[in-house]
């Protein structure tokens, strides 16, 4: 008889997780607390931008090693596949203004630190100073559960940190250097700086070709048209086709399993906020790691226990849909990225969705037809340890803050649509010590084939780390089951 599999979350992971149950042979059922799946990877319709559908989390993915290109072909969402506008590259601003993101780079980190566009960001000494990096001795800030902070400022200087990584850790991860683990923000670089010793060397070679040329980071990546949403949407209308049983607006309040603790008896029984309950043979978990350790804290108190701590950045984000002709010549390329303490900026990051999409620019002039040049911005607030821009002073801050970071003047009066999107629990910090937490809890779960933890908490931040961690599971599960992944 198949066996029966709960899969709790759908977000990115569980709906991976559940296609992959499913595709074992095993009966799937996926319990997603919200109205509907996709997690981080959700849309919006702008009501004051006739209705206009945009992304209010993930809004692309990176290439990378091509493995989530992979997955939307297999998906039959090739022909949505989206590449940013070329040549735009990005900004990044900071105390020495607003500069051309620097090609090449990696978290942040220049492969040339002496080129033109990272000297010009850095200044002579900063770059000098950066440069030096390869003649360091390999072991200098490369500590055991080293910060970005450490291993960045000790090898490549105060000006890398301050101005080019704190913005991409502040921007892209929700974090910041001083807590965030070096090794957790990009296993890539800790890897490379291993095998390399030098931090230089290791970005050159992962980006290959691409450092010190003109492509400017945030180039690397690819999106779905019209939104992001398309793959969970895709990925759910698959999983339902296939027999597989989803069930929103079902939230998880606890789990059982049948036998002694601390053994893998198969039998898991969970109860929901409809006072249900639930059996299964398997059980996936593919939700935050706090909920995670909630859960499981009776069933299996060794596992609860060893779920790193990865607190959460509270984020708020606005979309703005201003009618901006000053916009057309997109004035800071994609976007950019604001170092914190950036004088008289509070935002983190913003996005010019309609300059760097170009399949954004034309939903725009066809859901406005009459705006003269509707403009697609998205600006995002929270740094750790700071306090939330109001909700309703929010939209008034993005405008004066677009109006810095972009040289142009925008004022309420150009104002289309906004909305603002809280998102609290979505962004993980991981915290110094957090890969070595993720052996040994997997070392325990090694003993406990029944259950399954993911999450970007465990696989990494955005689509590619989580695709990638899901495809090493498939090919295990494939050798195991002898089934086709
Ligand atoms: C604003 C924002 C922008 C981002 N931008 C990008 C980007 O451009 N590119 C990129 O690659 N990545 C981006 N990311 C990161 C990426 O979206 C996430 O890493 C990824 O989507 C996380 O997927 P997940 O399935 O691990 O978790 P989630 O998406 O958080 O899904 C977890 C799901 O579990 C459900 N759940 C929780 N508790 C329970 C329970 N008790 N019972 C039932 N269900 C439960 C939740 O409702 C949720 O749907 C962004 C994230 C955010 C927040």
């Amino acid at each position: 008889m198949s066996t029966r599999t709960l899969v709790i979350g759908g977000g990115l992971s569980g709906l991976l997780a559940a296609r992959r149950h499913l595709r074992a042979g095993h009966r799937v059922v996926l319990l997603e607390a919200t109205g509907s799946v996709g997690g981080a990877i959700a849309q919006a319709s702008l009501p004051g931008a006739g209705g206009l559908s945009v992304n209010i989390g993930a809004e692309a993915y990176s290439i990378g090693a091509g493995a989530v290109d992979a997955l939307v072909t297999e998906l039959g969402l090739e022909e949505q596949v989206v590449a940013p506008r070329e040549g735009l590259g990005s900004r990044v601003v900071s105390s020495a203004g607003v500069h051309r993101a620097p090609g090449g780079s990696l978290l942040g980190i220049p492969g040339r630190p002496l080129a033109a566009d990272a000297r010009a960001v850095l200044g002579t000494a900063g770059a000098l100073r950066a440069s030096l990096e390869r003649f360091l001795p390999a072991r200098v800030g490369t500590r055991p559960g080293a910060t970005v902070a450490e291993v960045v400022g000790r090898r490549l200087g105060r000006k890398v940190l301050e101005r080019l990584v704190a913005p991409v850790v502040g921007g892209v991860h929700s974090a910041d250097p001083a807590t965030l683990e070096f090794a957790a923000a990009s296993p890539a670089l800790s890897r490379g700086l291993a095998e390399h010793g030098s931090l230089l060397v290791a970005v050159r070679r992962i980006r290959g070709r691409s450092a010190g040329s003109a492509q400017s980071a945030g180039t690397r990546v690819h999106a779905l048209s019209p939104t992001m949403a398309l793959l969970p949407q895709t990925l759910q209308a698959q999983f339902l086709a296939a027999g597989g049983i989803l069930r929103t607006g079902v939230e998880v309040v606890a789990v059982d399993r049948d036998g002694a603790p601390g053994r893998d008896r198969a039998g898991w029984t969970v109860r929901t906020s409809r006072q249900e309950e639930l059996t299964a043979d398997r059980l996936v978990l593919a939700c935050p790691p706090d909920t995670a350790r909630e859960l499981l804290q009776e069933a299996v108190p060794e596992i609860a226990q060893a779920i790193p701590q990865a607190p959460s950045a509270a984020l708020r984000l606005v979309a703005l849909v201003l009618d901006a002709p000053a916009l057309d010549a997109f004035p800071s390329g994609t976007g950019a990225l604001v170092a914190p303490g950036t004088a008289g900026i509070r935002g983190k990051a913003l996005t010019h969705g309609s300059a760097k999409w170009e399949h954004v620019q034309q939903a725009l002039r066809e859901a406005l037809p009459t705006a003269r040049s509707p403009h697609l911005l998205r600006l995002s607030y929270g740094r750790p340890g700071e306090q939330l821009p109001a909700r309703d002073e929010i939209v008034d801050l993005a405008l004066a803050d677009a109006s810095r970071i972009l040289g142009v003047p925008l004022s309420p009066a150009q104002l289309l649509a906004s909305e603002v999107i809280d998102w609290d629990r979505a962004m993980r910090q991981p915290q110094p010590g957090h890969r070595a937490a993720l052996d040994t809890l997997t070392e325990l779960l090694a003993e406990q084939p029944s259950l399954e933890l993911l999450g970007s908490w465990r696989a990494g931040t955005g689509i590619d780390a989580i695709v990638r961690a899901e495809q090493s599971l498939a090919e295990d599960t494939a050798l195991s089951e002898g089934t086709p992944s």
